[in-house]
């Protein structure tokens, strides 16, 4: 034959492939392969290394990996290896930016492997650039990041009344719901006469008005949560409040209200008087609670408005 065998002939006949073909896969390999000896110098670079940082791959012998870690991921590099040398682990994975040739730090992966020998433990490594991988993370991040921004906005407006920025219905009944099964008073507050501020003024004239009704409501209520759950009309949830500290509160605010006086944009002065109905826990859910205030708010009203009606406790008989 005289002919030299083929790695194919000698994997067959000696059952393991020459060092020529061990050759030909790891200066082949696409990912980078470094041997680091002991104390984390690197005693082998294949080719592809150059590929991967632009530096030639001759010139990384006796070189520290370290030297090409950027100081923010110097730390965890070395400790990898330093655990792995150490003999605490076999085998690590770890991302970090490697300083390029080009001046550009670079985003790789490293895989690496401890190997036992008659030195002690080295590492066997292999590198990968992970730039794309990173800058897909890094956009599906930012991408997340706006969609989540963009879903507490929309919760947000869902849950806000727009004219006064208060709770609006839906979040009141929502947290009224949950309220409505512990301890809880509730009162529902209409503005009296207020159409007259529109027929006087105009309906801007009245949406102002309202904004300032609602600074006051929610001043006067600091541990409540204040909405407004239809035109002039908002709720107060007082949460864990007796009966007697909820009547206490919303006189003290028909009181605040009534001292202030709002010079509108119009230039006009208003003034705001409301009536408010308070009911208290325990009830059958907060429909009934609801119901409840509701029917003594139109006790106030029928009283002569600007004024509080409540349940008398232990009885449900109102009171003006
Ligand atoms: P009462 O003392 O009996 O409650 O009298 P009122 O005038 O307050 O009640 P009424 O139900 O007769 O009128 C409520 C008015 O509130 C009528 C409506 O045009 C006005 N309104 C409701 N929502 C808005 C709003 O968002 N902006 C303005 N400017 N007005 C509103
Ligand atoms: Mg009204
Ligand atoms: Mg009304």
């Amino acid at each position: 034959m005289g002919k030299s065998m083929s790695m194919a002939e000698a994997i067959m006949t000696t059952g393991a492939p020459p060092a020529d073909l061990y050759r030909l896969i790891t200066e082949n390999v696409c990912d980078g392969v470094l041997y680091i000896g002991f104390g984390d110098t690197c005693q082998y670079a294949s080719p592809s290394v150059e590929e991967i940082i632009g530096r030639d791959a001759t010139a990384m012998f006796g070189l520290s990996i370290l030297d090409l870690v950027h100081p923010d991921d110097k730390a965890q590099v070395h400790r990898h290896y330093e655990e792995l040398i150490g003999g605490s682990r076999d085998r690590f994975t770890v991302e970090f930016r490697a300083a390029h040739s080009n001046g550009r730090w670079i985003w790789l992966e490293a895989s690496a492997r401890a190997v036992t020998g008659g030195d002690g433990r080295s590492a066997v490594t292999s590198v990968r650039d992970i730039r794309w991988r990173k800058q897909l993370e890094a956009q599906l991040l930012e991408a997340l990041t706006e969609a989540e921004e963009k879903a507490e906005e929309l919760e947000r407006l869902a849950t806000t009344d727009m004219l006064t920025g208060l709770a609006n219905r839906r979040r009141f009944l929502g947290e009224l719901d949950s309220a409505a099964q512990g301890s809880a008073a509730l009162a529902i507050c209409d503005i009296d006469h207020f159409k007259r501020i529109n027929d006087l003024y105009g309906h801007a004239a009245g949406d102002e008005a309202l904004r300032c009704f609602a600074e006051v409501a929610q001043r006067a209520f600091p541990n409540g949560l204040v909405g407004r759950i239809g035109g002039e009309e908002f709720a107060i949830l007082l949460p864990e409040a007796s009966l007697a500290m909820a009547v206490t509160q919303c006189e003290a605010f028909l009181a605040e209200l009534g001292r202030q006086s709002w010079r509108l944009s119009s230039g006009d002065h208003v003034t705001l008087g409301a009536s408010i109905g308070v009911a208290t826990t325990p009830c059958a859910d907060a429909s009934e609670l609801m119901l409840r205030a509701d029917r003594l708010l139109y006790v106030a009203k029928r009283s002569g408005r600007a004024r509080v009606a409540a349940e008398c406790s232990g009885e449900r008989r109102a009171v003006a």
